[in-house]
């Protein structure tokens, strides 16, 4: 990923490029390096942005986002509360989607990273606030619409998020082992959240060519464990 500049020129194993080639010319461009190899140019798209922007934290992956966005049911105008907001990827895929984004974060510099990585890609008019809160002591916020979590204990913010959340609202907490979700389970049947399901994202790519159609020989095995919940209320008479 680069930025164009002009009079700039970009070098590779296989020659280089004057940016000034590709400055003005159509997204899409395919255009031949300095030594004749050929070069397929693009914008990068909010998948490429995601797995090559500068991070602090470890960054959720497309294959991840996507599947969060259909779980959490991210919707124009969602009010969503993320905590934490790390490096800003996931921020990036709900402003993408319409929602309105309220983030926690304890890190100072992981805030500062979100927030250039979102002004960058979304623009300074994103409906997005990143607050400078530790989570486990409670969410300010009320009336929400999903809460979603990407941090060690989020059974710790059950009881917040449930006083948080508006009737039905949508709890997802993304987690790298299953002894996390496990202690999650456990908490969430403790609380008024309900029709909890826990799922993982295994996507494997093919190799297409010719004859030669299989399977790449090599996938991403495991990156986190998705849970979403959602937050009930006992209407049956005593
Ligand atoms: N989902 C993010 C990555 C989050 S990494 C992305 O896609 O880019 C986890 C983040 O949670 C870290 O930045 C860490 O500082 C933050 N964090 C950990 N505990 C927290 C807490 N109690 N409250 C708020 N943020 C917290």
């Amino acid at each position: 990923m680069i930025v164009l500049a002009p009079g700039g020129r970009f070098h590779s194993h296989s020659g280089f490029i004057p940016h000034d080639q590709l400055i003005g010319a159509l997204d899409g461009a395919s255009i031949k390096a300095s030594n004749g190899s050929r070069y397929d140019v693009t914008r990068p798209s909010l998948s490429d942005r995601v797995v090559l922007m500068p991070r602090g934290a470890q960054v959720i992956y497309p294959k991840d986002l996507s599947a969060i966005l259909m779980a959490a049911d991210i919707y124009q105008g969602a009010r969503v509360l993320e905590a934490g907001v790390g490096s800003g990827a996931l921020s990036m895929a709900l402003l993408r989607a319409g929602a309105d984004v309220v983030g926690y974060e304890i890190r100072p510099d992981f805030a500062s990273r979100a927030a250039a990585n979102v002004a960058d890609f979304i623009g300074a008019d994103a409906h997005y606030e990143i607050r400078l809160n530790d989570i486990y002591e409670g969410i300010d916020e009320r009336d929400l619409d999903r809460v979603l979590l990407d941090l060690p204990e989020p059974w710790r913010v059950v009881p917040h998020a449930q006083a948080a959340l508006r009737p039905g609202g949508i709890l997802l907490s993304y987690l790298p082992t299953i002894n996390q979700v496990a202690t999650l389970h456990e908490a969430l049947n403790h609380s008024s959240f309900g029709i909890a399901e826990t799922f993982e994202v295994l996507w494997r790519t093919w190799h297409i060519d010719g004859a030669s159609v299989r399977p790449d020989h090599r996938m991403v095995a495991h990156t986190g464990f998705i849970t979403h919940a959602r937050l009930l209320h006992d209407t049956s008479p005593s």
